[in-house]
């Protein structure tokens, strides 16, 4: 990644028309306000002129302080009114860019997170467009007073005396290309700086999720060997960055304040030589002081913008991946079959799947057995796109899968994940997430068919208790069955179990069971069973090893067949044996 300077303007050019007249509106009031600060300097320049010349009287000051006295506070109202207005336009293209990156994160490919750590992902998309705030609200307004100040101050001095103002603005060329460089180096440092910050907030995210763990493994805390190298990595390139940057900025700081020394010597010779008089002497050193103020603000501001060009760059790589293909086709599908036909498929460049072809009818469960790691999952996820084929094609109802309109596809599948995701929202949003114009009787029924009203009206507010993320709240089985419920509650056509009821205790196993028995019926269902005994019933079991299916048949036939799949059948009903009969023996 290579940042852009103007990354960041390009990023919000599509949305900043329609606030341009507002942006317009701020620039103008920073640049009133930069007016109405000169006049205390003015008043200041009449007063020595008035001394000068022997004009000065109480009279002929009090309009000059009265002058002064209204000025001030009207030029801070009008930079006040100039930030909030800048302000405004921030917040509108924050929102306005927040709405395109989430739209277009729905789009991606499940694969481009894959190789984006959650920590970068969590950085880009949520922590970086606030940065557009310091561009838009603070950046704006103050470097357009900076440089009109600057402007101002500078057409001023040549305007009183052009000797005196060459001697004040001759450093302003070179800490010009100080400037330039130290944004270049702050760019190039930054960068790397960003991604070894980004690695570690990827680290700390891994640490912090796996703290339970952490806390029966390493109660004492010590930190992981990447976590401590990301740590001491972002120290050291933190020294480093002020390392080179120190001398520029120092350079840079010194000699603009310098020019005073420069304005002094000049003016004591001009004064000397009669050249000029004291009052315009007495203008230089007051404006040539503040002829500075204005630099300093910019060398301040470009510092700044060496972050936002980064963020604004790696924001525009995501909204610039090419979406998931989408024909956005509606199809007149005959069925809900869904038929593999010698499907591979590979993470990256690891080949999972390898010539899986089957067929899941409508009004069928088919499902999907195997040891842990063999592809059962991976072939569930293909099913709605979670990711696309490498190889081969996937059918429903005879349509190839990615001919289909993906707003057809989601609406016809319903998926249960194995860990199934919460929002941070009340019981009954989450419920209603699987259909947002259900009724409150609706979303109602869903849960009881789910086996899930009866912990729902215990919990302390009900339907309107808030879940999600960090809630204690729920089990891992009751999780499951709000994911449920939510299926339920969608009715699509197809439904697939990942491991559906992996979490569920005995007692509420068979309910559910029941449940699903009616949710499923003249549905395709595939499920990828973790308890054998669950799937016995199923219309067809297809056996998945290292990426194949090996075997395929009803469990007797299967049974009868002697092969991988009866071998896992005996050890999962020793083990329920044995595990029946340690519970008797507790009890
Ligand atoms: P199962 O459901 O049968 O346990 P999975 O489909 O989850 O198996 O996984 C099959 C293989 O694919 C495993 O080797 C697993 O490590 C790998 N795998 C699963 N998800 C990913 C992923 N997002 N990126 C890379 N490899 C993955």
């Amino acid at each position: 990644m290579s940042a852009d300077m103007l990354a960041s303007l390009k990023l919000v050019r599509s949305d900043i028309g329609a606030e341009r007249p507002r942006l317009m509106r701020a620039m103008l009031l920073a640049c009133g306000s930069v007016v109405l600060d000169m006049v205390p300097i003015w008043a200041v320049y009449r007063l020595t002129q008035m001394l000068a010349d022997g004009s000065a009287t109480a009279a002929g000051v009090w309009p000059l302080a009265l002058l002064v006295a209204v000025t001030i506070p009207v030029a801070h109202l009008l930079f006040g009114l100039a930030t909030r207005t800048s302000h405004i336009v921030a917040f509108n293209l924050i929102h306005d860019l927040r709405l395109r990156v989430a739209r277009q994160i729905a789009r991606l490919p499940m694969g481009f997170f894959n190789d984006m750590r959650s920590g970068k992902a969590k950085q880009t998309v949520i922590t970086e467009p606030e940065r557009l705030e310091l561009l838009v609200a603070h950046a704006m307004p103050e470097g357009t007073s900076a440089l009109f100040t600057w402007f101002i101050v500078t057409g001023w001095l040549f305007y009183v005396d052009w000797r005196m103002a060459l001697a004040a603005v001759l450093f302003a060329p070179v800490s010009f290309i100080l400037m330039g460089l130290a944004m270049k180096v702050s760019m190039r440092e930054t960068e790397a700086y960003q991604s070894a910050s980004n690695m570690l907030s990827g680290a700390v995210v891994e640490h912090l999720s796996g703290m339970a763990a952490v806390k029966i493994f390493n109660p004492r805390g010590v930190i992981g060997s990447e976590t401590a190298a990301a740590i001491d990595h972002v120290a050291s390139m933190q020294s480093e960055m002020g390392r080179k940057f120190v001398p520029l900025g120092g350079t840079f700081y010194a000699l603009i304040l310098a020019n005073i020394t420069l304005i002094l010597a000049a003016g004591a010779w001009l004064l000397q030589a009669g050249q000029i008089t004291l009052d315009v002497f007495l203008f230089f050193v007051i404006l040539g002081g503040n002829y500075s103020a204005p630099l300093m603000r910019l060398f301040n501001l470009f510092h700044h913008f060496a972050h936002i060009s980064i963020m604004a760059t790696a924001l525009q790589e995501i909204l610039a991946a090419p979406p998931q293909p989408d024909t956005g086709a509606v199809l007149e599908l005959e069925n809900h079959d869904i038929a593999f036909e010698r499907v591979s498929f590979a993470y990256q460049d690891k080949a999972v799947l390898k010539g899986v072809s089957f067929v899941a009818r409508e009004g069928q469960v088919t499902a999907l057995v195997g040891l842990s790691g063999a592809g059962k999952s991976t072939i569930a996820n293909l099913i709605p796109r979670l990711y696309d084929v490498t190889d081969g094609c996937i059918r429903i109802g005879g349509y190839d899968s990615r001919d289909m309109g993906l707003d057809q596809l989601m609406e016809a599948v319903g998926f249960v994940f194995q860990d199934p995701f919460l929002f941070t929202a009340s019981v009954a949003e989450n419920i209603r997430y699987g259909n947002p114009h259900a009724t409150d009787a609706e979303v109602e029924a869903a849960a009881r068919a789910a086996q899930a009203h009866a912990f729902i009206a215990a919990l302390p507010e009900g339907y309107a208790t808030t879940i999600g993320r960090g809630s204690q709240l729920l089990s891992g089985g009751e999780k499951q069955r709000i994911a449920l419920a939510r299926t339920v509650l969608k009715d699509a056509p197809i439904i697939v179990l990942d491991e559906a009821t992996a979490f569920t205790d005995p007692d509420s196993e068979y309910e559910i069971q029941q449940a699903l028995g009616a949710l499923m019926k003249g549905k395709t269902v595939v499920i990828v069973a973790h308890r054998l005994h669950t799937i016995a019933g199923a219309d067809q079991i297809l056996f998945v090893d290292a990426g194949q299916i090996v075997e395929s048949g009803t469990h007797d036939a299967l049974l009868a067949k002697d092969g991988a799949y009866a071998a896992l059948w005996r050890d999962h009903t020793a083990a329920r044996g044995l595990g029946l009969r340690e519970a008797a023996d507790a009890s």
